[in-house]
């Protein structure tokens, strides 16, 4: 017997559900990938997350050749296309991960549709691509939580399954076609410091993180110029790392460091369940108010000086200059930049998002939309109100400026802390560094803001 598998936001070996039921109910599986035409017409597809994705195709291949087995890459359409290579090989199943945005349930009923009229059957299995599945929590009288700690203190109570092992042996039936597996050197435009993708890069890194980085976690995860998270985001977003498996170990190892990390990952369940629930948050505002933001034609020339790291504020350019090189920023960057944007230019948060989702490589739509809309207080802040302060940002999270002189180098000349307000130099100094003036005046834009959102 033959069974299809389809990996879609779970590209890895180890604990990998689907994966292992297919083997446990037939002789022979294909692995499927498919480079998915609806989301490339999206606009979704962009380079970073392009070449992050060939290093995962490259690394499945190479982990199934292992094994006995490899790697089917097909594309067009994910339903119709995995529903041939099921009629093609004959398989009575074909098993998946659930889906956990909307594009993924469409998919998911669509296939399933189309198997059923050929007789098969699809089996979808929770927890591959989130810990706790979208839906498996509500509190009463709704059917999702809106506010981040409730949900993470019943979120805590669940009880994860162990994760598996990766299997020992793939065997795939002779015969089936395959395009060639996706190469990153194929791909162009992509940001000069992008790290390399693939679930053995995952796991050296959770690895690494594990016996360096997590047990400092609690203290230093703030630490702008400290490298002090796990840069695990692009490996979850792609599935080359397990939710579960992750949460597991950092679990395992214990501690406050571990604790304040596993509080994180919670936030991404939390998204994808806010998500799944209401869908259309991904584009408009998940509560429904303040409308007023300016558009991108009255902020061009703000909103090209944000895209560019040319504000005028130090650690906002540091974090956005970051984004451009890395295609990652760190989230205290994202935090700051995103307030910014939404609240010191009220400029629509949705520009903003775009633009993030065009260069991270971590981007994804549950994560990046709702931190937007919590950013800008339309989503699930209890605070909706609170403005950051680039500059008490800057002196709190990069006290000696560190971060701003790694990432813009006009400013490099200034030690400590001073790099946070080079407008307080006097002319002739000012005249030796080649950075703008800020383009907006704090004040005035905290005075815009409260106006706009009636206080
Ligand atoms: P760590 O601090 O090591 O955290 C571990 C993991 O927890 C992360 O990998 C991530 O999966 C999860 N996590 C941490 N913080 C959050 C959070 N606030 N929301 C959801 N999950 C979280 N994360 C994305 O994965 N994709 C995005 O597109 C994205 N866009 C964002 C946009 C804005 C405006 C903001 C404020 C945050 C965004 N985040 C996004 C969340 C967060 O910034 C990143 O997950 C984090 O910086 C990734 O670095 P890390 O893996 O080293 O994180």
């Amino acid at each position: 017997t033959v069974s299809v598998v389809l990996f879609t936001s779970d590209l890895r070996l180890h604990d990998h559900p689907p994966l292992r039921a297919a083997l446990g109910s037939s002789d022979e599986v294909v692995p499927l990938f498919v480079l998915d035409r609806g989301i490339q017409d999206t606009g979704f597809d962009v380079p970073n997350r392009r070449a992050f994705l060939a290093d995962c195709l490259t690394g499945l291949d190479a982990g199934l050749r292992e094994r006995g087995g490899r790697l089917v890459v097909r594309s067009g359409r994910t339903a119709q296309v995995a529903a041939a290579v099921a009629a093609e090989t004959g398989a009575a199943e074909v098993h998946v991960a659930a889906g956990v945005t909307r594009y993924a349930s469409r998919r998911e009923e669509s296939l399933g549709r189309e198997l059923r009229s050929q007789g098969r059957r699809l089996v979808v299995h929770d927890g591959v691509i989130t810990a706790v599945p979208p839906g498996a929590l509500v509190p009463a009288g709704s059917d999702h939580y809106a506010v981040f700690t409730p949900y993470f203190r019943r979120w805590s109570r669940e009880r994860l399954r162990d994760p598996y092992g990766a299997p020992r042996r793939v065997t795939v039936p002779d015969g089936v076609g395959s395009e060639p597996i996706p190469a990153r050197r194929e791909v162009t435009g992509t940001a000069g410091g992008l790290v390399r993708g693939g679930e053995r890069e995952g796991r050296a890194r959770l690895a690494v993180w594990r016996r360096g980085g997590l047990g400092a976690y609690a203290d230093r995860h703030d630490d702008l110029p400290g490298d002090a998270t796990s840069g695990l985001s692009p490996f979850l977003h792609f599935g080359a790392v397990s939710p579960v498996e992750v949460v597991h170990r950092a679990r395992t190892a214990g501690g406050p460091g571990a604790e304040a990390f596993v509080r994180q990952l919670c936030w991404r369940d939390f998204h994808h369940q806010m998500l799944a629930a209401r869908p259309a948050a991904a584009d408009e505002e998940y509560r429904d108010r303040h409308d007023h933001w300016r558009s991108e034609r009255e902020a061009a020339g703000e909103i090209a000086a944000w895209k560019a790291g040319r504000t005028g504020y130090p650690v906002v350019d540091a974090a956005m200059r970051q984004l451009r090189h890395e295609g990652w920023m760190h989230n205290r960057g994202r935090l700051l930049t995103a307030s910014f944007l939404a609240k010191s230019l009220y400029v629509d948060w949705r520009v903003g998002a775009r633009h993030f989702l065009d260069h991270l490589v971590d981007g994804d739509i549950a994560d990046n939309q709702l931190n937007w809309q919590w950013v800008a207080g339309t989503g699930a802040d209890t605070r909706p109100g609170r403005v950051l302060n680039p500059v008490r940002q800057g002196r709190r999270f990069d006290p000696e400026g560190a971060y701003v002189r790694r990432w813009v180098p006009e400013l490099a000349g200034l030690a400590g802390p001073a790099v946070h307000e080079p407008w307080r130099l006097t002319d002739s100094e000012r005249a030796r560094y080649d950075y703008p003036e800020p383009v907006v005046d704090l004040s005035e834009a905290l005075a815009r803001f409260r106006r706009a959102r009636g206080g």
